[in-house]
C-alpha cells in the first residue's frame, strides 16, 4: 500500500475492549500488512500463542530489554509492561513491508515524536455504547467481572485521547468499521473533517460517565 521502496506505520489504539486487535488482524489477513508483535509481561490469555499474539516475558527479561535499548516504544498499562521490538520494526519497514500496531497512546505519542522517516497513519477506535464495550470485555474475558470493571476504570481517562489520532472510527459492525479504515488508509486527502469531529466529540460525551 506505500507505493515507495519503505513500509508505511499504521497505529490502532482505544480503549480496551473496543476491538483494535481484531482489526488488526483482519486488516492484515486481507492487506499487505504485518502485525508488530509486542513483547508483553502479562499473563496470555486462553486463546495466545506465544510469537503470534505476544511475546510473553517476565519483569526482569521485559526490564533487561528496555536497558539494551531494544524498544522503539514501550509503556506501562493495566498494572503490566508492553513494548514493540526496534529491530523487528525496521527490519519489514525496509523490506518495504507495512507494519501495523496495536498499542495505546503512551506508544504512539513516542512513535510520533521520534519524526520518523517513513509514513505514519494513526487511527483511534471508539465503541458504540458503554454497554456494548462492558459487554464486549466479559465475553473476552470470559466472564471475568473483576478483569472487566479494571478495565473499564480506565475508559474515561483513555477515550479523550481521541483528539490526537489522525482518523477516530466507531466500531459498531466490524465489516463497516474495517472498510472505513482500509479507506482512509488509502486515501491521500488527511485533512480532518470538521462536522465528523463534531460528531465524534458529542459521541464521546454520550460515553462519558
Ligand atoms: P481491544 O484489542 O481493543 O482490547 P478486542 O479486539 O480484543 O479489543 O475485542 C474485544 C472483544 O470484542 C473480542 O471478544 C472481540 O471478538 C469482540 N469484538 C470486536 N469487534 C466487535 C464488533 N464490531 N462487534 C462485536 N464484537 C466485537
Ligand atoms: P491487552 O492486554 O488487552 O492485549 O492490551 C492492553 C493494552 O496494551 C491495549 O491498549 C494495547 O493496545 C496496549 N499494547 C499492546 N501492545 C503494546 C505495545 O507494544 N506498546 C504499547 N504502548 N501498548 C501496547
Amino acid at each position: 500500500m506505500s507505493g515507495n521502496n519503505e513500509g508505511i506505520i499504521v497505529i490502532l489504539s482505544s480503549p480496551s475492549g473496543a476491538g483494535k486487535t481484531t482489526l488488526v488482524k483482519e486488516i492484515s489477513k486481507r492487506n499487505n500488512f504485518q502485525i508488530s508483535i509486542s513483547h508483553t509481561t502479562r499473563k496470555p490469555r486462553s486463546n495466545e500463542t506465544e510469537g503470534k499474539d505476544y511475546y510473553f516475558v517476565n519483569e526482569t527479561e521485559f526490564k533487561n530489554l528496555i536497558d539494551e535499548n531494544k524498544f522503539l516504544e514501550y509503556a506501562k498499562v493495566f498494572k503490566n509492561y508492553y513494548g514493540s521490538s526496534k529491530d523487528i520494526v525496521f527490519k519489514k519497514l525496509n523490506k518495504a513491508e507495512n507494519v501495523i500496531f496495536d498499542i495505546d497512546w503512551q506508544g504512539t505519542e513516542q512513535i510520533k515524536s521520534q519524526k520518523l522517516n517513513y509514513k505514519i497513519v494513526t487511527i483511534f477506535i471508539l465503541p458504540p455504547s458503554r454497554d456494548e464495550l462492558y459487554n464486549r470485555l466479559l465475553n473476552r474475558e470470559r466472564n471475568d467481572e473483576k478483569i472487566a470493571k479494571e478495565r473499564m476504570t480506565q475508559f474515561n481517562e483513555d477515550v479523550l485521547h481521541w483528539k490526537d489520532y489522525d482518523f477516530v472510527v466507531i466500531n459498531d459492525d466490524l465489516e463497516n468499521c474495517y472498510k472505513k479504515i482500509i479507506k482512509f488508509i488509502k486515501s491521500t486527502d488527511n485533512k480532518k473533517d470538521t462536522n465528523y469531529q463534531k460528531l465524534i466529540s458529542l459521541h464521546v460525551k454520550s460515553l462519558i460517565n
